[in-house]
């Protein structure tokens, strides 16, 4: 049997070059030797965005379009909807049974998630949170989790509460590991350590040529250099970032860079050559976009019919559960 992917993303905005840096690119790569599903986390979204759920109908087409734009293969994933998968919050009771209150307090995100959220303290659900993702992970027995760094301690309490489920219960549940990116976490455009789909300061994979422009013109850049002729810094810069992710011309890199730190070259040519090297990654990825938007209920029906496929197997790992914890008395 084919050995399986969990990964997805929650339904919060269009998905951006962070995303695809960060997890995108890894599934689209190992979907023909995986079998992968897809989760798009709507219940997950609920723990930073209660007030604007108006959006979630249209968030929930385009983070599927957002998958498909750059190559993710609709005959050979599953998409699925978490809220229609049932099966998952009532794993998750179990499991956090399984997790005492101060170490999901030490996760490093929920202090990440309060200050990017403007919150004074967790509610119980977004603490909950990563307990949730285990459940989702181990809900399709996942083995493998393509995500970006920030979700690393996640996965790793994933894995605890899978080794404490088969030492207390026997073994029903896999361990899985994170396929984490050797490169950092994508930053914004504002500079800000990581992009995000909340935080205002993502370029997205659907960003039309104008809007890309200003972005790019606009970003953040190396502050202490005011003249093109100031020596400018190239680590941690993230124009050079977003160059040695997207440009693969590295001879130009490396020219721009040598010139950059000697202060021989202006940020604005900087910019204007990384501008070139996203648009043509964006191109065909919106091309792609616009050729599976244009099939009219087309999204809709790879999510039914993945929720679906999803839920037998759901299904099928909480029936095991139950029965290892001996909690299937009435058959069920
Ligand atoms: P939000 O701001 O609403 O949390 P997000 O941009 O963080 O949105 P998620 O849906 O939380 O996106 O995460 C989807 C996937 O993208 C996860 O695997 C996450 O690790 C990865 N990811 C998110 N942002 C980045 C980034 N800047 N660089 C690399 N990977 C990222
Ligand atoms: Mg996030």
């Amino acid at each position: 049997m084919r050995k399986r992917i969990l990964t997805g993303e929650r339904p919060t905005g269009s998905l951006h070059l962070g995303n695809y840096v960060g997890t995108l690119a890894n599934r689209v790569k190992l979907q023909d030797q995986y079998e992968t599903f897809l989760l798009v986390a709507d219940y997950h979204m609920l723990t930073t965005r209660l007030e604007n759920l108006v959006e979630i109908r249209d968030n929930i087409r385009s983070v599927v379009l957002d998958n498909l734009s750059v190559g993710v293969d609709p005959e050979k994933v599953t998409f699925f909807l978490q809220s229609a998968v049932p099966e998952i919050p009532q794993l998750h009771l179990y499991f956090s049974m399984l997790v005492s209150v101060p170490r999901v307090e030490r996760i490093p995100t929920l202090k990440d998630q309060l200050r990017d959220h403007d919150l004074a303290e967790p509610t119980y659900g977004l603490l909950g949170y990563p307990i949730l993702q285990a459940a989702d992970i181990l809900s399709v027995k996942g083995n493998l989790v393509p995500v970006g760094r920030d979700q690393e301690s996640h996965v790793e309490l994933t894995r605890e509460i899978a080794r404490r489920f088969n030492q207390l219960f026997g073994e029903v549940l896999p361990v899985p590991e994170a396929f984490i990116p050797e490169v950092k976490l994508l930053p914004g455009t504002d500079g800000k350590a990581k992009m995000g789909k909340s935080l205002g300061n993502a370029i997205s994979l659907a960003e039309d040529p104008a809007s890309l422009k200003a972005k790019v013109m606009g970003m953040y850049t190396d502050p202490s250099r005011i003249r093109p002729t100031d020596p400018g810094t190239v680590e941690g810069n993230p124009v050079f970032m977003y160059h040695d992710t997207f440009n693969g011309n590295t001879d130009e890199v490396n020219d721009l860079k040598e010139r950059y730190r000697a202060g021989k070259v202006g940020d604005v040519e900087v910019k204007r050559k990384l501008l070139a090297a996203l648009e043509a990654f964006l191109e065909p990825v919106r091309e792609r976009r616009a050729k599976y938007a244009a099939l009219p209920g087309y999204v809709d029906e790879i999510i039914a019919e993945g929720s679906k496929r999803a839920r037998a197997e759901a299904a099928k790992t909480l029936h095991d559960v139950r029965a290892a914890m001996r909690l299937d008395y009435l058959g069920l």
